[in-house]
């Protein structure tokens, strides 16, 4: 059975535009293809900890996983959840994989060359972190692994790592990820959906944007995040209609209610067809998003800790087994054992 990896950051700032954009795509894709494939949903702790230490981090590591399910995840036997920490292999390979890997390939990197650009000083970390990523996914014979546009450099390392020491000892013994377009394509999403913010409609929703009208976040209280739909910007066209380039504001509207409701686009945009009033649609689609609001606390609320701490007890014992004995494969080919 093929294997789909994904590691959710752990952080509870989540804007909608996160939720809408990348996490409910992610839950579809694990829902649907869960009878098939193995699902890897772990979340990669060690990454966390190379920014900052975070005195919230064992609690936002078990809220990030009820966001999950919150999101609609449904469990079986194929969905294995875990914490990268807890799985020791990750790290050994990890060195074993710096062995191979070169400083040049490295230096390369566009996130590490953004995230250090102007530093007197950053940590080995932010220039290693890709080559831990490769362990993560290579320790499961990961072949898709959906990411944001940021990470198909990782991928693509990740699958040069893989092909390289499959050569250099003549055996498979990676199966390395499927290239970054294969992998746009089983994600299925080449029209990427991108929420704008709500003040500037021209430029994408981002967690990281300081005005607080921006974006709405997914623990905002729901009347405060209705408010902020209702001081969105929009233009002064006097239409209700789909076009990104000339009325941006109001397009993200139709979008944000269409993906609230799970319903096409193009039918939210037929409903609104020939209507002029701004202040409707902004009151339908306040509602709309105080509504899942409300739903998603209250079932990220209704998940206790006990229930999560039963699921990372299965999926580490399932991932320790899977991860060990591929390790051991690679300490036999380097003759450490
Ligand atoms: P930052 O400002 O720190 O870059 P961000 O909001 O852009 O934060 P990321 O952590 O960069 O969020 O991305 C998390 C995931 O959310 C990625 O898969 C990314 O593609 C997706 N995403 C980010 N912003 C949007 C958006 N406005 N609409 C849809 N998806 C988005
Ligand atoms: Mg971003």
């Amino acid at each position: 059975m093929k294997t789909i990896l994904t590691g959710l950051r752990v952080n509870s700032e989540l804007t909608i535009g996160n939720y809408l954009g990348a996490l409910l795509p992610m839950v579809r894709l694990a829902n649907q293809h869960k009878d098939d494939y193995n699902i890897n949903i772990f979340v990669p702790d060690l990454h966390s900890i190379i920014s900052e230490v975070d005195g919230e981090l064992k609690d936002n590591i078990l809220k990030s996983i009820k966001i999950y399910f919150a999101a609609g995840l449904q469990p079986n036997e194929n969905v294995h959840i875990y914490r990268q920490s807890y799985v020791p292999a990750h790290s050994e390979l990890c060195w074993i994989l710096s062995c191979i890997a070169s400083m040049g390939e490295l230096n390369r990197m566009t996130q590490y060359k953004e995230k250090s650009e102007g530093k007197s000083s950053v940590n080995a970390a932010i220039f290693n972190y890709p080559i831990l990523m490769a362990a993560d996914i290579l320790l499961y014979d990961a072949e898709y692994v959906p990411v944001g546009e940021d990470q198909f450099q990782h991928i693509e390392l990740t699958r040069n790592l893989a092909m390289r020491l499959n050569n250099k000892f003549g055996q498979e013994i990676f199966v390395p990820p499927v290239k970054t377009e294969e992998q746009i394509k089983f994600m299925g999403v080449e029209n990427g959906i991108r929420i704008r913010d709500l003040s500037n409609p021209e430029k994408k929703m981002s967690k990281s944007t300081a005005g607080e009208n921006s974006k709405v976040m997914m623990f905002d209280a729901p009347e405060a995040a209705a408010k902020k739909i209702m001081s969105a910007t929009t233009d002064s066209v006097g239409k209700i209609q789909y076009d990104m380039f000339n009325q941006p504001g109001i397009s993200n509207l139709l979008q944000i209610e269409a993906l609230v409701n799970d319903v096409p686009l193009q039918d939210v945009i037929s409903t609104w067809a020939g209507e002029t009033h701004y202040g409707d649609l902004k009151r339908k689609v306040a509602s709309s998003v105080q509504t899942m609001l409300e739903d998603f606390q209250n079932r990220v609320n209704d998940i206790s800790d006990e229930k999560v701490l039963e699921y990372l007890e299965t999926g580490e014992k399932y991932a320790n087994g899977i991860a060990n004995a591929k390790l051991l494969e690679v300490q036999h080919v380097f003759n450490l054992r």
